[in-house]
């Protein structure tokens, strides 16, 4: 692997759909939307040469309504021998694909078989991660949650109960007309780059790609908030040029 201009990112969350089969009174996204993330947002982000991810998250919705984009992004990865550190799904937990299990347990395979010599071997098990929201919010079923615990490749994490005082995220969206209250406040930040070597840089923030295939640093909106305020499409986009001017334009758009 050639180290010029190198780009790690630490985290990325994509938004894989829009539909969800759940109502959770906390929901932060508002109503869903019958809308996918399309494989060209895709490709737009893994045949980018230049890019080490770190953490890649499939979120929505309920990613595994929209399993084949996880089966194809995977797919992509291996394919196009992208070094990505973790995959992550994170799900309401009343779904239980073998599809994207057996997928998950070939990537771990390929991560292992292409890259040891990246991996740090006391996190395995975090290789390839089911997280099921598991909030006094969502109603998961027990028998896919133990079907996910059976399967000893994968990681599978539980979140537990929220604190709704204390959580910002639960102040927008359906949880804002029905429970909770005030309105949120969407805030856009920069994305942060941090030059490694004088070749290579490290995205800090966490950042998100809507399904529209919009990037933000602040996934916890509305659908709608996000669609208006966010940082353009990821075919438009450079993380980095040598100038910086991307990230100077952004700077200068923040403080107007
Ligand atoms: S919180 Fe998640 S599972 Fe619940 S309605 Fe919203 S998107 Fe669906």
């Amino acid at each position: 692997m050639k180290n010029k201009e190198m780009i790690l990112i630490k985290s990325v969350a994509l938004e894989g759909t829009r539909r969800c089969n759940a109502k959770c009174d906390h929901c932060m996204r508002g109503e869903p939307q019958n809308l996918d993330m399309s494989r060209e947002v895709i490709d737009n982000l893994l045949e980018r040469k230049n890019i080490v991810i770190m953490k890649l998250i499939f979120s929505g919705g309920e990613p595994l309504l929209n399993e084949d984009l996880i089966i194809y992004t995977i797919d992509k990865i291996i394919s196009n021998k992208k070094l990505v550190f973790q995959i992550e799904i994170t799900t309401n937990g009343t779904i239980y694909s073998s599809r994207v299990v057996e997928k998950l347990k070939e990537f771990k395979e390929y991560l292992k078989s292409q890259f040891s010599d990246f991996l740090d071997t006391t996190k395995d098990d975090k290789i390839s991660c089911i997280r099921i929201s598991n909030d006094q919010f969502h109603q998961i079923n027990s028998d896919v949650l133990e079907k996910y615990k059976q399967e000893k490749e994968l990681s599978v994490i539980k979140t537990g109960n929220i604190d709704i005082l204390d959580d910002g995220l639960l102040l927008t969206g359906r949880a804002k007309n029905k429970t909770f209250g005030r309105d949120f406040e969407y805030h856009l930040k920069a994305i942060n780059v941090r030059t490694i070597k004088k070749d290579k840089y490290f995205l800090e923030n966490d950042f998100y790609i809507t399904a529209r295939g919009d990037i933000t640093t602040q996934g916890d909106g509305t659908y709608e908030d996000m669609d208006i305020i966010n940082l353009g499409p990821i075919k438009d986009f450079k993380f980095i040029d040598k100038k910086k001017e991307k990230l100077k334009k952004y700077k200068k758009l923040l403080t107007n």
